[in-house]
């Protein structure tokens, strides 16, 4: 059970927690109220790196969500982009395989973008791309087997759409591992690259940080493991019979906000 009390910070998930696709989800909007009024900072953490920060400021925008800063958004991308900024010099090559979001990333940063097989290569960066090729995957592969680094955005095998589970980031990075038989290191959650981001930019202590999110396997199982408090949320990938089942078990879990909020506004 989660002591409320003891909350001091939040880190969310988006997908499956404030929205689903386009359509908010009950609840978005009085827990940004409810947020703001106790003045208890928030950030927020997707594994998507198909959109920036700016994109999800407008996006929230949209909703009837204002005054979000773009520096509270935390994606793989940004967790590559930083990543990628403390490991190699200033306008080092990088070979990606990815969208325009994470390419506007990682350029932003300092580095020079190829989608070419190049000696100066550093790294290969692999993300959703939806123009993927034989032919770019044949490239980012020659890079690896050269001896770039291969770093993943995140592994999900797939992710939600209104067709059902269409193949994510993981999908494409599975085939560059079969293609190269390396193991990349993978930037989103679970792992805690992205955690650890986000906790830097709230600067509050781990323990009493709660994650809110969607998914067992990515949300709840990362963030138990950097040491957060977890509330997992029933309105996306994870239903009611995994969550029952699960080896993974989150602190509390909930229909959904508005049953989140009507437990934590009655502690505190
Ligand atoms: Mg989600």
């Amino acid at each position: 059970m989660i002591d409320f009390n003891r909350i001091s910070s939040v880190i969310m998930d988006m997908d499956g927690v404030l929205w689903r696709g386009d359509q908010p989800l009950a609840g978005i909007h009085d827990l940004f109220a409810f947020l703001h009024a106790r003045a208890i900072p928030f950030a927020l953490a997707t594994n998507n790196s198909r959109m920036t920060p700016a994109d999800y400021v407008e996006k929230l925008a949209k909703m009837g969500v204002a005054g979000i800063e773009e520096r509270q958004i935390v994606t793989s991308g940004t967790a590559t982009a930083a990543y990628v900024t403390r490991r190699y010099p200033y306008r080092s090559v990088i070979h990606v395989v990815g969208g325009d979001g994470l390419r506007k990333l990682i350029t932003d940063a300092g580095f020079e973008i190829t989608g070419e097989v190049d000696p100066r290569v550093v790294a290969v960066v692999v993300g959703i791309d939806f123009a993927l090729t034989y032919d770019k995957l044949k490239k980012a592969s020659l890079c690896v087997r050269a001896g770039a680094d291969f770093i993943a955005t995140n592994t999900d095998a797939t992710f939600p759409t209104p067709d059902g589970l269409v193949p994510g980031a993981g999908s494409i990075v599975a085939a560059l591992q079969t293609a190269t038989g390396k193991s990349p290191i993978s930037m989103g959650k679970p792992g805690r690259a992205m955690f650890d981001a986000a906790l830097e930019s709230l600067g509050i202590s781990v323990e009493r940080t709660l994650m809110i999110g969607d998914r067992l396997d990515t949300d709840i199982a990362g963030a138990a493991e950097v040491g957060m408090q977890t509330a997992l949320v029933l309105t996306g990938v994870t239903s009611p019979a995994e969550a029952e089942k699960a080896n993974i078990q989150a602190d509390s879990t909930f229909t959904g906000l508005p049953a989140l909020l009507a437990v934590w506004k009655a502690t505190v």
